[in-house]
């Protein structure tokens, strides 16, 4: 008998006894308050995927030897609902979301599942919570599908058992609601991923390692890490984030937009195709080249001192663009230009608008999914 797939069709919704009002959403911290509901779908190998159910948030029981707790077998996606001026909820991309969690399943031997299905159901979650949906611009749903393996019994090995689940988190605007760009410290004595790693996946042991680096650069006034990779030291990626800088060839007059390829050191973000598929569509071609390529802290550095690097941010959905104002490198502090607001230059809020746009629905656009 072929295993069951996920079936939406089956869902069972249990409601809270106890709702909380709607959340209020100023001061909302990123992450940190969550909504009445949660949904949970089971599997069993030899079976497949049990009913979906949505239930009342609340803790999970788990056999302490469980595979996810004694050898990380857990990952996540990170999406996002949002409301539109018609208080219709949108998500953004939701099957580039699909696709990856079931690579990131795959990459761990965890069972892989029908995205449109687990579409479906997040959609039923998004809908029963909709008033935990902040209305303002800015403001978003922020749902995070998780994976883990269940089965107990020490030694990794291919789970027997997992679940996948669904939370969602009322966010604030990431910096709030002035643009605030940040300052990197490249670091080349630490890795966040590496040639045949999983640093493509996205799995919560890909993240925790990277605290300790995360916690010590804070101390030293740094708000993220520029992760450099290779002899060479190229740029990777910005904490969690994907890497844009652009700069200008004082000679030709030329621009050109630059992020990492996808060589499996890099997580293949929604946010950052989107930009590359956006920019590619809406500057000048006369004027941009949209290119992946290696881009080393060398070149910056060289290109920084003759005056050719116009912008740099970081990008991912949590933040959508988080614009950077200097890098610095072995004692050496690279100044990236931003505006006279000190906010960001005019590319990279170019970027935002387009891409938060679609987000709200005041541009149409079939990235955009109505629910
Ligand atoms: C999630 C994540 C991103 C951003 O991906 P989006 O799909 O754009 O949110 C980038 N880099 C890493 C390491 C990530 O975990």
């Amino acid at each position: 008998m072929p295993e069951l797939g996920i079936d939406s069709s089956k869902l069972t919704i249990e409601k809270t006894k106890l709702p909380k009002s709607s959340l209020p959403t100023k001061g909302l911290v990123y992450g940190q308050n969550f909504t009445d509901h949660m949904l949970i779908i089971e599997w069993e190998e030899g079976y497949g995927w049990k009913n979906p159910e949505i239930k009342p948030y609340s803790n999970i029981s788990l056999d302490p030897s469980c595979c996810a707790l004694q050898y990380s077998f857990e990952l996540f996606e990170g999406m996002k609902a949002y409301k539109d001026s018609n208080d219709s909820i949108r998500l953004f991309r939701p099957e580039l979301n699909m696709k990856r969690m079931n690579e990131s399943a795959a990459r761990i031997c965890l069972p892989n599942f029908d995205g449109n299905e687990l579409i479906k159901l997040i959609i039923k979650l998004v809908k029963l919570e909709k008033d935990f949906i902040p209305k303002d611009f800015g403001y978003s749903l922020y749902l995070r599908p998780t994976m883990i393996g269940t089965s107990g019994g020490l030694g990794p090995k291919p789970p027997k058992s997992a679940m996948i689940y669904v939370i969602c988190s009322p966010s604030s605007p990431y910096y709030g609601l002035k643009i605030k760009p940040v300052k990197l410290e490249a670091i080349d004595y630490a890795s966040r991923a590496w040639p045949g790693g999983s640093g493509n996946s996205k799995l919560g042991g890909n993240y925790s390692p990277c605290v300790l680096y995360q916690r010590e650069s804070a101390k030293r006034g740094f708000e993220q890490i520029l992760w450099l990779n290779g002899e060479d030291n190229h740029i990777s990626e910005v904490g969690s984030m994907n890497f844009f800088i652009a700069f200008k060839d004082n000679k030709s007059g030329k621009c050109e937009l630059v992020t990492a390829g996808l060589d499996g050191t890099i997580l293949d973000g929604v946010i950052r195709r989107s930009i590359l598929e956006l920019t590619k569509e809406k500057l000048d071609k006369e004027k941009w080249d949209i290119v992946e390529r290696v881009c080393t802290i060398q070149e910056i550095i060289e290109r920084s001192e003759k005056q050719e690097v116009l912008e740099a941010f970081g990008c991912g959905t949590s933040a959508i663009v988080t614009p950077v104002e200097g890098i610095e490198y072995h004692g050496k502090y690279i100044i990236i230009p931003t505006d006279l607001n000190n906010e960001c230059g005019p590319l990279t809020r170019n970027i935002t608008k387009w891409i938060t746009d679609i987000q709200y629905g005041n541009v149409e656009s079939n990235w955009s999914v109505v629910v």
